[in-house]
């Protein structure tokens, strides 16, 4: 292997991410926050280029709300939300005049996402580029993912770093955590059950598997995904799983609850407040009409328009679903406490995205794949970004126990 090459482990459709710069249709130098790490932001002040100094000075300033190495200072936007280093024509003014290696690691790594186990670099994209989420999104084929021999320019990016064979994980769930990653990643694109039934199932896995972490049951792991592999492969679950009933006004009525939750932290991006107008123009959903109205609207749209597009387009929301299972180290989500927690994240995610295409649907009289994709980077851009609103969302679910696998079996099932 050449100097700092690595190999690293990708999702197949990483090999063909290349970032269509002033060509984007949502440029992420728009509209939404820049952190800069130390290490940047003090080569920016030892600078010494007159023509860059003084915008340097003016627009690149210091966190002083819970600053780390990580986001020590930040990039001011401009007032039509532009970051001032982008040029009219949309390219990056310290990129074209001072190179690459003066990018910050935010506008360095975006929208690349690494992380590392037991020695080996993971790259994978958030969707929220609409340029990854297209090429994420749109195969129909079962994502697959490569082993590259690739330059790894700065390993200060890595996100999250697991050794599973650390002492510490002795006696812990995190010790298997490369069989739960399969069995996860196998069950989601297990085309033999719907992808509802599959998240179902899913979780009560992982309702088991967090029964047994806490009650330190953790080397009989193995075993149980052997014996659940044996349970889909027989089918013996097919049975419940079809006498759990859709709860649709329910689910709307919860999930339009936690959806409206991100608006007071401020939503920016157009492209989704399109698709959320859209999604409550198609339901009528005014504060004249009843619930069980909407509800009634919301299943007839599911009915008539969502599950027809999704019986030729599912491949969609299940390249979502594993790309974030294998972006977040699932079921060990960085940021969440237990394996369950980042279960409940996993179907908040995807029943979000799912209330919103149904009332796009009825609005649309039916959906494409470009209105799905374009909701799915949006609503990423939107929500995945914005850990206060996640936290939020979780500690609700908690707080009105609305968190076991009940609810999210109303959450998922149409
Ligand atoms: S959103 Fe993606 S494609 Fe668009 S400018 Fe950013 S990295 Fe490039």
């Amino acid at each position: 292997m050449k100097g700092n090459s690595r190999i690293i482990l990708m999702p197949r459709y990483m090999a063909n991410f290349k970032c269509t710069g002033p060509g984007c249709e949502d440029n992420c130098c728009i509209g939404w926050r820049i952190e800069v790490d130390e290490e940047t932001y003090k080569k920016y002040r030892r600078l010494r280029r007159p023509e860059l100094a003084p915008l340097l000075e003016k627009a690149v300033t210091r966190n002083r709300s819970n600053p780390g190495p990580r986001r020590y200072a930040k990039i001011r936007l401009k007032p039509d939300g532009w970051c001032p280093f982008l040029t009219d024509e949309r390219l990056c003014q310290l990129q074209l005049v001072l190179g690459e290696e003066y990018l910050c690691n935010t506008c360095y790594v975006y929208p690349r996402n690494f992380n590392e186990v037991n020695g080996v670099i993971e790259k994978s994209a958030t969707l929220s580029c609409p340029e990854a989420a297209k090429l994420a999104l749109l195969d129909p084929r079962v994502m697959e993912f490569d082993e590259v021999e690739e330059q790894l320019g700065r390993p200060q990016v890595i996100k999250s770093r697991l050794n599973t064979l650390d002492l510490k994980w002795s006696g812990r769930p995190q010790r298997y955590f490369w069989e739960l990653r399969v069995f996860a990643v196998d069950l989601l694109q297990n085309r033999a059950y719907s992808l509802e039934d599959r998240l179902i199932l899913l979780g009560m896995f992982c309702r088991k598997l967090a029964e047994y972490a806490e009650s330190g049951r953790a080397r009989e792991i193995p075993d149980l995904i052997n014996t659940y592999n044996r349970l889909l492969d027989g089918g013996a679950l097919r049975e419940s799983l079809a006498g759990i009933p859709a709860q649709s006004t329910i689910q709307m009525k919860l999930l339009k609850e936690l959806a409206d939750q991100r608006f007071p932290l401020v939503v920016k991006n157009t492209r989704y407040l399109e698709c959320f107008a859209q999604c409550l123009h198609g339901l009528q959903y005014t504060q004249e009409a009843g619930v069980e109205e909407i509800g009634e609207r919301y299943a007839a749209a599911y009915a008539d328009y969502y599950r027809p597009f999704m019986e030729s387009h599912g491949y969609i929301l299940e390249h979502y679903l594993v790309n974030h299972v294998f972006k977040n180290l699932f079921p060990f989500d960085f940021d969440r406490n237990t394996v369950f927690d980042s279960y409940i994240m996993l179907v908040v995610h995807y029943a979000l995205i799912k209330l919103i295409l149904i009332g796009m649907s009825a609005f649309h009289k039916g959906l494409e794949p470009e209105l799905a994709v374009k909701l799915i980077y949006s609503f990423s851009r939107t929500v995945e970004h914005n850990t206060a609103y996640l936290n939020r969302v979780l500690d609700l679910l908690h707080a009105h126990r609305y968190d076991t696998m009940a609810w999210m079996a109303i959450m998922i099932r149409n």
